[in-house]
């Protein structure tokens, strides 16, 4: 093993193909042993839209991952009191992978590169920049210049199938249009079993 660990940052309302596709490209590109999906803590309102309830999303991302022996699921930001900050999420993983590799393992952050746009306004981005290799996923055409990091702290990847986005298919559920092969089976049959995105939000 590398040690090379990826942590999946993500709200995940819902996990969708396209973040299964970039967690999958990252882990090819920087040789990383496996993927830990981290999504974020507890419903907040979030420019005006409202989160799911966060075991909604955890379960969404377990049903997402369980078929990939590289991808793992971990709760330690919905469990954390309070808002989520990545410099938490990171800290908390350092612990728990430091005691299972004997060492400090080497981390590779990935999220939106619209998130990562904004590091520099992240609670002790710097320390964030220390645990952790920045790795933002982008959309097709969606270019982002590295946001004031230095040279080599942030890479930018292209993922065609970002193009798949969670607004959209909140969008979708709510007008009664398919979701089919945007989001596993699972996740969809979970989304109708439970009823999710029947309200409208801020983003449609
Ligand atoms: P967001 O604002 O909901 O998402 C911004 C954009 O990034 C959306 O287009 C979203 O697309 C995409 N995105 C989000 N997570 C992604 C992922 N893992 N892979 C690919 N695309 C992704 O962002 P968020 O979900 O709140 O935050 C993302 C991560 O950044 C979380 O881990 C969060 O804790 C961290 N963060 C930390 C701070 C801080 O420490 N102060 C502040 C902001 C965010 P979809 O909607 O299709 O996913």
């Amino acid at each position: 093993m590398s040690g090379r660990v990826g942590v999946m940052g993500g709200t995940f309302d819902p996990i969708h193909h396209g973040h299964l596709v970039a967690a999958s490209e990252v882990a090819y590109s920087f040789n990383l042993d496996r993927v830990i999906f981290v999504p974020t803590g507890q419903p907040w309102q979030k420019d005006q839209t409202i989160v799911s309830c966060a075991e909604d999303r955890y379960a969404m991302t377990v049903l997402a991952t369980e078929f990939d022996a590289r991808f793992e699921v971990s709760r330690v930001d919905i469990e954390r009191e309070g808002p989520t900050y990545a410099v938490d999420t990171l800290t908390d993983l350092t612990n728990q992978l430091s005691a299972e590799f004997n060492g400090a393992p080497e981390l590779y952050f990935i999220t939106g590169a619209d998130a990562l746009a904004q590091i520099l306004t992240w609670r002790d981005h710097e320390r964030v920049v220390e645990l952790a290799n920045l790795v933002g996923v982008t959309r097709p055409g969606h270019l982002l210049d590295n946001p004031g990091l230095a040279d080599g702290a942030l890479t930018l990847l292209e993922i065609p199938a970002m193009a798949i986005s969670s607004s959209d298919i909140r969008h979708r559920v709510r007008t009664g249009h398919p979701i089919a092969y945007l989001v596993p089976q699972a996740v969809a049959d979970y989304i109708d079993e439970r009823g999710l995105y029947q309200v409208e939000d801020a983003t449609e």
